[in-house]
């Protein structure tokens, strides 16, 4: 059979360039990469065989051996997992199937340190062997398919790789990565247990080396050195983190299985792990990551949870285990209730699944209230009997996270207002915002009523695109005057997230951009009457201004909201507000 040269996908050829240029300081995390899409092939396979056991052949004990031969500089990771035929070695070594490569690339921004921090997030995968090497051979065949249908895969990294098809009899794929001189420290038994260690441990799978031993050398004054004995030895501990029982895991361990699940360079904020009993079994360990990954927004972007039954690996499942609002939550939920050969179709109707999902987003929203109460503790370090609280270590710790993680993700969460109806009052008290009292999102709903003025009956609120252009609307003008608090609303999401909050805690929302604002018993009779007298006195102007803008303007009215500004433009009562509407004109509506 003749070899065939196939081109890189463009997005490729761009990736892999990035890849060895920005990722140089994060070498080792091609032996994660490599490893875990071993231990990904094993589980497809594993998956596969629930319904045709033939694939096991004479090979059921899953496991991936990595092996290094110093004199050729070659480092192998070998698995007996599903294999590659030729068109899957083609099409997954050769393109990018992630939804977003685009736009992702688009994101880069020359700066070394921040490009390598999203191309880890981005997940570089495969390509990331060529951080070490500078040719790849992947040989390969599919588990099914005869000996002779086997693969080679090469490539130098740059444009192109060669396919050809070989004998292979044994099913499953090796990476064979030609080091470059710069990485020999991986031609290193000790140098590549320690990584195994520090990303791969989890693995269910055996991470299999071969063992070595000291040998003298028979020739007088010659130093002796290690051989390989011909014994194989298990190097991780093969269990998978989430079935260890939380006292036997540190958090460094914790920290490492978020980085081998996320691609997360940064630690996470925080982590939740629980064993859960009761109507329906599982085992459920949920981070929240510190940074927001490139592609948040792209709503049918893979959630970040991976369903297990029994340890046995599943599906990356979105909607079905976490709420679309809550998809930048990372994490592993282990059931042991679900059947092994579940499918997306049956997941959606699963009434376990459902009490998963259930008790998970209830378990995410505890986190956040958990760092939302130690955000600060300025203020509730003196209680009140003026008693220093003594804050423990643990809770020292978590001071800052939650504004942290509100500036990443805050936008996001707002989504479940109008997604989630069971949850909204304690996701309406998990909001928060920037007011007229303070330039960062940092005022809860508590916190604006605490403040509110005697006789106050509503929430005031306005939203903008911008900040700047919240704090100089002209709508606010008497709010200022009477040192009333307005919340200040500038993401894209508030206008729609509020219309599914009324009121909260029994005190009505209200927008002051909409109808004639009732300030209500916080205007005195005097100004009541003023404004009266001045409708009196303006009717001839009014039916004027109304005739002449008969066509742009539904009402034309006289306002006591103003103190400055000759006039301004207001939505009536339940109608869209202008924000809403610019938004569904620039969406095309
Ligand atoms: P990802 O693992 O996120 O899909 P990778 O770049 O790591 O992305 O791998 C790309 C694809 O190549 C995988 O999805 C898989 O189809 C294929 N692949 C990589 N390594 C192996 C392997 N050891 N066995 C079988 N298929 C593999
Ligand atoms: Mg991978």
């Amino acid at each position: 059979m003749s070899k065939h040269t196939h081109s890189f996908q463009a997005e490729v050829a761009q990736l892999l360039h990035l890849v060895t240029h920005s990722l140089y300081s994060n070498k080792e995390i091609f032996l994660r990469e490599l490893v875990s899409n071993a231990s990904d092939a094993c589980d497809k396979l594993r998956f596969e065989a629930l319904n045709n056991a033939a694939l096991y052949e004479d090979a059921p004990n899953l496991e991936v051996r990595v092996s290094f031969d110093k004199e050729a500089r070659t480092l192998t990771i070998t698995d007996n997992g599903i294999g590659m035929s030729e068109q899957e070695a083609i099409d997954h070594l050769g393109t990018i199937a992630k939804s977003g490569t685009r736009d992702f690339m688009n994101r880069l921004s020359g700066d070394q340190k921040a490009d390598a921090q999203l191309i880890g997030q981005f997940g570089v995968g495969f390509y990331s062997g060529f951080i070490v090497a500078d040719r790849i051979t992947v040989e390969s065949r599919r588990a099914g398919l005869p000996a002779s249908e086997g693969v080679r895969w090469a490539s130098g990294g740059a444009g192109d790789f060669e396919v050809e098809a070989i004998e292979r009899a044994a099913r499953g794929t090796s990476v064979i990565l030609h080091l470059r001189e710069d990485a020999e420290e991986f031609l290193n038994a000790w140098k590549i247990k320690q990584v195994i260690g520090k990303y791969s441990d989890h693995i269910s799978l055996p991470i299999l080396m071969e063992k070595e031993e000291w040998k003298e050398s028979e020739k007088e004054g010659e130093p002796g050195q290690m051989v390989k004995t011909g014994e194989w030895e298990t190097v991780n501990k093969a269990s998978a983190l989430w079935t260890r029982p939380k006292k036997d895991i540190t958090d460094e361990q914790y920290q490492d299985f978020y980085k081998s699940i996320s691609h997360d360079f940064e630690n996470p904020l925080t982590w939740s792990h629980n064993r859960v009993e009761g109507n329906t079994e599982y085992t459920q360990l949920l981070y929240i990551p510190a940074k927001a990954p490139f592609d948040l927004w792209n709503r049918d972007k893979k959630a970040g949870v991976k369903l297990y039954v029994k340890r046995v690996f599943i599906m990356d499942d979105a909607e079905s285990l976490m709420p679309s609002y809550l998809r930048f939550v990372k994490g592993v939920i282990d059931s042991a209730d679900l059947p092994l050969n579940v499918s997306r179709e049956l997941l959606q109707e699963s009434r376990d699944v459902r009490l998963i999902r259930d008790g998970s987003v209830k378990r995410v929203l505890s986190m956040l209230e958990d760092l939302a109460k130690h955000d600060k503790h300025e203020a509730a370090a003196e209680g009140a009997d003026g008693v220093q609280d003594v804050v423990s270590a643990e809770d020292k710790a978590k001071e800052g996270k939650y504004t942290q993680f509100y500036a990443e993700f805050g936008a996001v969460l707002k989504e479940g207002l109008g997604e989630d109806f069971a949850n909204r009052e304690r996701l309406a008290k998990l909001l928060r915002f920037a007011s007229t009292t303070s330039d960062t999102p940092s005022v809860s709903f508590a916190d604006y009523k605490a403040r509110m003025k005697e006789g106050q009956e509503a929430i005031y609120y306005i939203t903008a695109d911008t900040l700047a252009a919240a704090k100089n609307s002209p709508q606010l003008e008497v709010f200022k005057k009477k040192g009333i608090e307005v919340l200040l609303m500038t993401d894209r999401v508030d206008e729609w997230a509020l219309n599914y909050l009324q009121d909260f805690d029994g005190t009505p929302l209200q927008s002051v951009a909409k109808g004639a604002v009732d300030l209500g018993k916080l205007q005195d009779e005097a100004e009541k009457k003023a404004a009266e007298e001045a409708a009196e006195a303006f009717k001839p102007v009014l039916a004027k201004l109304k005739e002449a803008l008969k066509d742009k303007a539904e009402d034309v009215r006289v306002t006591t909201r103003l103190v400055d500004s000759p006039a301004c433009l207001v939505v009536q009562d339940g109608g869209m507000s202008t924000q809403l509407a610019r938004l569904l004109k620039q969406a095309g509506q």
